[in-house]
């Protein structure tokens, strides 16, 4: 191997894509077949497909040598080359024949083998090639494709014929196409667009299929945008490379088209599933946070909104009020009008206590049993002081008879109201402390009253 030609080092891989080319477009023209045709064009077609395949085969094929004359290396290239173009004539006479309408894939499929004849004649005509790793071809996969298929893909490679024949296929499947011929158009495009999964060609000129990968995986995850490597290198060196970058997957080219799509709806499905257990995991947390009989925020809410909103204040310096709140002789309550009622009380209660909050940061929570709490982030007790009095006066306005009761005929609240500027060192529980004085503050003056201890 000390001989190495490193310019010649994706020789391989230029003889591969012409006759990827020829192989795609001459699927292709299979499937589009239309049955009048099918019997005498099924034949040569077959034919002209296996003597690409077998030439794809013997560039695959391993080779002792690594440098040496062309013709040496390759010595049955002009017969193989001569049997495709002789099946290419013979398919092309008959379509002429018996197709006149035929699609203009029997062009594509003429250049494909033009450019292969000046390929390999080039080659010849070199002093010494390389042919790099030698790889063999995948066995072919004679499943048929599925059900259509949902999703947008965005295929990035930079030969047009590749892009339209895998643009072609996929949207044949049901697969909604953006195509991108290189890696600079694809990230512009995924500024602006959503994708399901990108197809995305290994070997690009300008910015490598490594480098896209890189920059897609700065900014989505796997799990958030899969990414199937495209590559014509076949050794494992490559496909290690693009699986340790990120990629979620990767396939061969030649395309062998049913297992591209089986692999391709496989990461499709993954994504789809990954994000619907996403949102589920996102709704089950919502529901935790929920009281279940008054459907406001529940103890769980409280107690993290207030651990997140102290530690914010402690980097701002800015004061946390807190309003704690308790319905008045609910015992009675209860006693007197039955538990049921005392249910629907609680329900009104709590619909009234967050009616009577205007800003959006502001949180009222069920503290426990028949009492309610209220977080004001960024406020001072002034102010504070006048929330507790609306929620007061709110639900002294419903107005909901409570015949027991010693204040009103109605059901009423008292509240205590403290405000805290935390610092390093100090906790919640002071703030819920200094508000329970003034709560029991306000039940000693004869309820249906706000109470307060000041602020520290
Ligand atoms: P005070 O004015 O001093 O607060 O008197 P109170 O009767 O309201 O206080 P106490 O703590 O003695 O009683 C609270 C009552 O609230 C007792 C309990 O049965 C009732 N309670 C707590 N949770 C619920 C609930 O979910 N539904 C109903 N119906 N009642 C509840
Ligand atoms: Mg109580
Ligand atoms: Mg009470």
């Amino acid at each position: 191997m000390a001989d190495l030609h490193p310019c010649d080092a994706s020789i391989r891989h230029d003889l591969r894509t012409p006759l990827n080319h020829l192989i795609g477009y001459t699927e292709m023209l299979q499937e589009d077949l239309p049955a009048v045709c099918g019997k005498v064009l099924a034949t040569p077609l077959q034919t002209l497909l296996d003597d690409a395949h077998q030439m794809l085969t013997t560039i695959n094929r391993p080779t002792p040598l690594t440098v040496g004359r062309f013709d040496a290396l390759f010595p049955d290239w002009r017969g193989k080359m001569a049997l495709i173009e002789a099946d290419f004539n013979h398919l092309y006479a008959l379509i002429q024949a018996h197709w006149q309408s035929a699609c203009p894939d029997i062009e594509k499929i003429h250049t494909a083998i033009g450019h292969l004849r000046v390929l390999l004649e080039t080659l010849s005509a070199k002093p010494a090639i390389d042919l790099g790793d030698a790889a063999t071809a995948l066995p072919r996969d004679p499943t048929e494709a599925g059900t259509p298929a949902e999703g947008h893909l965005l295929v990035i490679d930079d030969r047009a014929e590749n892009l339209e024949l895998m643009q072609r296929r996929l949207m044949r499947e049901g697969y909604r196409i953006t195509t991108c011929n290189s890696g600079y158009e694809a990230l512009a495009r995924l500024e602006s667009d959503n994708f399901d999964g990108i197809l995305l060609d290994w070997l690009m000129p300008g910015m490598t299929g490594k480098e896209v990968l890189g920059k897609i995986r700065s900014k989505f995850s796997a799990h958030e945008l899969p990414v199937i490597v495209v590559t014509a290198r076949h050794g494992s060196d490559t496909i290690v490379e693009a699986l340790t970058c990120g990629a979620n997957d990767y396939l061969a080219k030649p395309l062998d088209f049913p297992v591209a799509l089986a692999r391709i709806a496989t990461q499709v499905y993954l994504r789809k599933v990954t994000q619907q257990l996403a949102e589920a995991n996102r709704q089950l947390k919502q529901f935790s946070y929920i009281d279940g009989l008054t459907a406001i925020a529940n103890r769980r809410k409280f107690d993290e909104y207030l651990m997140t909103t102290w530690r914010r204040s402690q980097q701002e310096g800015a004061p946390v009020s807190l309003i704690l709140i308790d319905v008045d002789y609910f015992k009675r309550y209860n006693d007197s009008l039955g538990h049921e009622a005392g249910d629907h009380a609680l329900m009104k209660v709590a619909k009234a206590v967050s009616a009577s909050l205007f800003r959006v940061k502001d949180l009222a929570a069920r503290y426990g049993g028949e009492e309610f709490a209220v977080i004001l982030p960024e406020t001072a007790l002034s102010d504070a002081l006048s929330v507790a009095e609306r929620v007061r006066a709110t639900v002294a306005a419903l107005e909901l008879p409570h015949p027991a009761s010693s204040v009103l005929p109605v059901v009423t609240i008292s509240l205590g109201v403290a405000e805290w500027r935390p610092t390093a060192f100090c906790e919640p529980s002071a703030l819920i402390n200094l508000a329970d004085k003034g709560l029991y503050q306000a039940k000693a003056a004869g309820r249906n009253q706000v109470g307060t201890l000041g602020s520290t």
